[in-house]
């Protein structure tokens, strides 16, 4: 079986994350994974890119912690692949299947509203996972889903404080036959054991493994440590 990161955030891109990608990449193949996917907040969430800037400008800094990782990981043979992390007012969308051509072709992709940004991943080739959907947090004041525009729900988030939010995201998971995964939404350097990740039979190489692995529902577990379930 082979171990992927599906969430985790740079400091190069992410106003809340400290890690840089160099780190990320180092932190995560000493823990013995195998792929990384960098999911930092996109233009509309918590990024650390000027939004004053040319849209070219904007999508240059925004690839900037993936890229790092990517270099890092070339290096110390990680593989490190391109994701998003998709805001909607406090709803958290993980996209696969796009990259930094993609942006540069939609410089109206972080102002269109969420249904007409997941119908374009989707013409892309990409899919859709709902992050976290039912964490609670003070800045949280209700939940959005879009489950007519997802492919699969983050069951299992290790940043989630309380089991029943990842109890919650199984339940809506199962009710609507999204297939499930697991993510660590890892923003820090840390020594915790609180890293999660899916497993997979064949080693994901590049964004396209993953995205057939949740379209065509081959993810082949959760990496979940026991006392997190
Ligand atoms: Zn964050
Ligand atoms: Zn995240």
């Amino acid at each position: 079986m082979f171990l992927t990161e599906t969430h985790c955030h740079t400091a190069e891109t992410s106003a809340c994350a400290s890690a840089t990608g160099a780190q990320q990449a180092e932190q995560y193949k000493a823990r013995g994974y195998d792929t990384i996917i960098v999911t930092d907040h996109f233009l509309n969430g918590n990024t650390t890119v000027d939004r004053n800037l040319p849209w070219e400008r904007q999508v240059e800094d925004f690839c900037r912690g993936y890229e790092n990782a990517k270099k890092r990981g070339d290096e110390i043979g990680l593989t490190v692949l391109f994701g998003i992390e998709y805001a909607w007012d406090g709803a958290d969308f993980l996209i696969y299947g796009v990259d930094k051509k993609w942006l540069l072709d939609n410089p109206d992709c972080a102002s269109i509203r969420p249904h007409t940004f997941c119908d374009r991943v989707h013409a892309a080739g990409g899919c859709v996972v709902h992050a976290h959907p039912f964490r609670g947090a003070d800045y949280l004041h209700d939940m959005k889903f879009l489950p007519w525009h997802t492919d699969g729900v983050e069951v299992y988030n290790a940043g989630n404080r309380e089991k029943v939010w990842n109890d919650r995201a199984k339940w809506y998971a199962e009710q609507y036959g999204f297939i499930a995964t697991a993510g660590s939404d890892c923003h820090h350097l840390t020594d915790t054991d609180k890293f999660f990740g899916v497993l997979t039979e064949n080693k994901i190489e590049r964004i396209e493994d993953y995205v057939s692995a949740v379209l065509d529902k081959k993810i082949a577990g959760l990496c979940v440590p026991e006392q997190y379930r």
